[in-house]
């Protein structure tokens, strides 16, 4: 394999950069998602609906987590952003989490959308859509709605396929 791009080539060059820049993006929210993906199945252990979040800061760090813990807190407030939010808002000292990015393994409810809105995230990724309750373009669209005064940036389906595997899995367990 060639990891030098031709010396003699500036379009090579380009080209190569462009690549490692497109791979590095790429991997970098593969990479976080794996990690909110291992986080969502620490809520099995409790019964709670196995989401989970992560808030990474402008540098690449990861400053927060959360799963969701209503089951475990009986707190209906307790969802995997929200406790990732409040983690990530304690480890800096401040509630203004602008230029971050959160990585949550499901579609945000309408309370979630808000209060990622109300912390000024700059960016959203998320794995499986909900098409009973998302907020974020399934059945509201409260992060990119004209009239909000905040725009957070949205990047879904990151990981779709493990997201929605995890939850189906749960619900079928569940229901036996
Ligand atoms: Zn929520």
């Amino acid at each position: 394999m060639q990891l030098q791009p031709a010396s003699d080539s500036v379009s090579n060059l380009l080209s190569f950069l462009k690549c490692r820049k497109a791979a590095y993006l790429a991997s970098n929210f593969e990479s976080e998602m794996g990690t909110a993906l291992e986080i969502a199945k620490r809520a099995l252990t409790t019964n709670d609906v196995p989401v989970g979040a992560v808030v990474i800061s402008p540098d690449g760090t990861v400053i927060g987590t959360g799963m969701n813990r209503r089951e475990v807190d009986n707190d209906p407030t307790a969802h995997a952003e929200i406790v990732a939010l409040r983690a990530a808002s304690s480890a800096i000292n401040t509630w203004r989490l602008d230029g971050h990015t959160i990585v949550v393994t499901l579609e945000p409810c309408a309370m979630c959308a808000g209060a990622i809105a109300q912390a000024r995230i700059k960016t959203l990724v998320f794995g499986a859509w909900d098409t009973k309750a998302g907020a974020v373009g399934s059945v509201w669209d409260v992060l990119r709605d004209p009239r909000s005064p905040h725009r957070t940036e949205v990047i879904a389906g990151i990981r779709e396929a493990e997201c929605t595997e995890l939850l189906s899995s749960f619900f079928k367990d569940f229901r036996k």
